[in-house]
């Protein structure tokens, strides 16, 4: 899968969820309900975490739906892409740029780190 495809999906899901829930037309709305949106799947990619290494209760891990951890790992992604879409932000030119930023912390604290 590449870039466009993910982004293709992304606006076809934003016009399902804009059909399938009444009140989200509105952009602020969908705004703040993605936000809280992607609290919820980084829980619930916590919790699946938590799971994965039998950290939690037993009544908890017996009452496990046993979802996949790239499956949550995926719902974090796909939400923050809708996130970012209804922000009007380039998602791509931002992860260029955050990635070429990091890139640098390292190439200059290898510097720093020479003698
Ligand atoms: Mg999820």
């Amino acid at each position: 899968m590449d870039f466009k495809e993910l982004q293709k999906f992304i606006k076809l899901e934003d016009r399902r969820i804009k059909r399938y829930f009444n009140g989200l037309e509105d952009k602020d709305k969908r705004i703040l309900a993605r936000t809280v949106k992607l609290s919820e799947e980084v829980g619930e990619l916590a919790a699946e975490v938590l799971a994965h290494h039998n950290w939690q209760r037993q009544e908890k891990l017996d009452r496990r739906a046993n979802e996949d951890l790239g499956h949550e790992v995926a719902d974090v992604i796909i939400t923050t892409f809708l996130l970012a879409d209804t922000l009007e932000i380039d998602i791509e030119k931002s992860l260029r740029e955050k990635m070429k930023k990091i890139n640098l912390r390292y190439r200059d604290k290898g510097k720093k780190n020479k003698p």
